[in-house]
């Protein structure tokens, strides 16, 4: 299907095909408009095609705003894509937003940009990011179905893949499909090299955010609003607005009034994205409270069993050493990217409409909300 309501030229300018080249194009788009602070936090590993890695962030606006908007891409890597475009199409075309506004803009550009570079959703040390932000001094969280299921989701061997697939979907029609999907999903902490992974201690990009969000004094403004882009769970190519924030809370308040009656809650099962621990939310709201609304924007991609397949190959191919223009190699990462980042016109162009539709509500909601 053709693009009708943004021109090919911007989609085409907005949507990167590698991490090398959203990492420039953001780099090249923030130093246009001279007056926007931008810095680095490197990274010690380098991409597959020895690209260096960095997260990239960049202030719009007053140093002393009282309300700030965070748009944030690539905590789960391979999803930046979507995250990526968004923020640059608000850099090159909806800056005219913040006029006459007492709104700054902080641009968290690739977060997990290793996964980003590497077509995966988890880090360096394969830790899903979204699972990392847990107490690490407390015992951590004991995730039983997926101990039951690990086996099967990960073989030894990758011919077994299908058979133990088999086996987990027994497993499935036993218990339900709600009891699978968050079993599997919400975080373990037992299995390293297993999926949803959430590490055994403060991965680098979760201190670089803690620095981020301490440089900037975003704890000392009177309302701020983050927006962090995923894709990958829900109908092809919605992006459903997703609060984890504590049901009845005022954060949950503010998002209904700002982003309206789609605003969805885990918490309540009325989401695509089942309960999960370690949330990267939770650093926003330890440190402003209730002057904080934090959202998850989750653009839909296709079905969760394809994801769970595309997940499955990927981990399994991470467990050894591997050339990464093995032509096998390349099938396993393109059908990953292919699943978190659908190469279509139609697709994409949502994306943006949806983003520019977001950011425009969280603007006006900044605006509004009374110091
Ligand atoms: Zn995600």
């Amino acid at each position: 299907m053709q693009a009708k309501l943004i021109s090919p030229e911007i989609i085409k300018h907005c949507f990167a095909k590698t991490y090398a080249l959203a990492q420039q194009n953001f780099k090249t788009s923030v130093e246009r408009l001279n007056t926007a602070d931008y810095q680095t936090f490197s990274f010690d590993q380098l991409g597959p095609e020895n690209e260096t890695l960095a997260t990239a962030v960049s202030w719009i606006g007053r140093a002393d705003a009282s309300r700030v908007l965070v748009l944030q891409s690539a905590t789960h890597g391979i999803e930046g894509f979507a995250g990526s475009a968004i923020q640059l199409d608000f850099l090159k075309h909806q800056l005219h937003k913040l006029t006459d506004t007492d709104v700054s803009v902080l641009l968290i550009h690739a977060i997990n940009p290793y996964g980003f570079a590497w077509l995966r959703r988890v880090n360096e040390d394969g830790v899903d990011l979204n699972r990392n932000f847990i107490d690490f001094t407390q015992a951590l969280p004991k995730n039983t179905i997926y101990t039951e299921l690990a086996n099967k989701l990960l073989p030894a061997h990758e011919q077994d893949l299908e058979s133990s697939w088999a086996d987990l979907l027994t497993w499935r029609d036993n218990n339900g499909q709600g009891l699978f999907e968050e079993g599997i999903t919400r975080g373990q902490y037992d299995y390293p090299d297993g999926l949803f992974y959430g590490g055994q201690a403060a991965s680098q990009s979760r201190k670089n955010l803690e620095k981020i969000i301490s440089d900037f004094d975003l704890a000392g403004r009177d309302y701020v609003a983050v927006i962090d882009i995923h894709t990958g769970l829900g109908p092809f190519s919605y992006g459903e607005l997703i609060c984890d924030h504590a049901p009845n809370s005022s954060a949950v308040a503010w998002a209904r009034n700002v982003y309206g009656q789609s605003v969805t809650e885990p918490a309540l099962g009325t989401s695509s994205s089942a309960p999960k621990d370690g949330l990267l939310d939770y650093c926003w709201h330890q440190a402003l409270n209730d002057r904080i609304c934090f959202v998850t924007l989750e653009f839909g991609t296709y079905s969760i069993e394809k994801m769970f397949a595309a997940l499955r190959a990927d981990h399994l191919l991470h467990r050894q050493t591997f050339d990464w223009n093995d032509s096998h190699v390349q099938a396993i990462k393109q059908t990953l990217k292919q699943f978190f980042y659908p190469a279509t016109a139609d697709w994409q162009e949502l994306v943006l409409l949806r983003g520019r539709q977001v950011i425009a509500q969280a603007i006006q909601g900044l605006c509004e909300q009374s110091a």
